[in-house]
């Protein structure tokens, strides 16, 4: 399976959120484990391409540094670093597509950016110009966005109403309302197939933060959300749905100020992907 990686994508973020820094280190750890993975180097969006999902002036105005990004700073590494963010997440939407199976953009930072604002360790929603991409270039005629962060995708939402493509865009953000998490788990199956039985690809944000000891979550174990994952490529494989997912959210640290915690969600979540179990 390709994960769409780059070190250009990796930036120092100046803020609480690791989520900048992540990729490297979710894949050193993956490669780690030895699991079956292609390291592919992803294409940078263009500012047309981010054009489709944000306001142009809003594009212009982080690339160049004049209004702050997603992190409240106007960092020129995060800057550089947001077109392959982006990039990765559309080159896994394509090849998942192509492949008819899986792939991953080891990336995060995408669903709290509205159309013409960032906010939340989020710049550009890389969800949305995925989806926007796939759509004009008629690669897929409808999309799927799962996302399972713990927080609420505000700016997915934003951006699917302002530009009123709720038809091709289907869109279920579990940040929404507080699931009970044995329930959630016991109908998601069901949900996945009715929500995007029509779709030619799904976008899934498995997002590390709703753990139960995330500083920002609280919501599911270990153990569900290794159980989350697995309904989720397992679903998808029975319905010959692709699958592009990303990282998003995860705050916890050990002990010595490392990710690592969140480093093992992201892990089961492609044992998960790659072995459905
Ligand atoms: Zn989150």
């Amino acid at each position: 399976m390709k994960v769409f990686y780059t070190p250009k994508m990796v930036a120092d973020s100046e803020s609480f959120s690791p989520s900048a820094a992540k990729p490297k280190l979710a894949v050193e750890s993956w490669l780690t484990h030895g699991f079956n993975i292609d390291i592919v180097e992803p294409s940078p969006v263009t500012p047309e391409q981010l054009y489709r999902a944000h306001k142009p002036d809003y594009v212009d105005g982080v690339l160049t540094c004049r209004i702050p990004n997603g992190f409240y700073n106007r960092s020129k590494a995060v800057a550089n670093s947001l077109i392959y963010t982006s990039g990765a997440m559309l080159d896994a939407g394509k090849d998942a597509i192509l492949t008819g199976g899986f792939a991953c953009a080891p990336v995060s930072g995408f669903h709290h950016a509205c159309w013409d604002k960032g906010g939340g360790y989020c710049t550009f929603n890389g969800l949305m110009v995925t989806s926007l991409d796939l759509l004009t270039s008629g690669t897929a005629k409808t999309v799927g966005i799962l996302d399972c962060d713990n927080h609420y995708g505000n700016g997915t939402d934003d951006i699917i109403k302002c530009l009123g493509n709720e038809d091709r865009i289907i869109h279920f953000t579990t940040g929404k309302s507080r699931f009970e998490p044995v329930s959630f788990l016991k109908t998601l199956a069901d949900r996945i197939r009715n929500l995007y039985s029509a779709c030619d690809v799904l976008l899934y944000q498995a997002g590390a933060d709703p753990h139960i000891n995330d500083p920002l979550g609280g919501w599911m174990t270990t153990a569900q959300l290794q159980e989350r994952d697995i309904i989720v490529f397992e679903t998808a494989r029975e319905m010959s749905l692709p699958v592009a997912w990303n990282l998003a959210g995860g705050y916890q640290r050990d002990a010595n100020g490392q990710i690592l915690p969140v480093l093992q969600i992201h892990d089961n979540t492609m044992k998960a992907c790659l072995t459905g179990h």
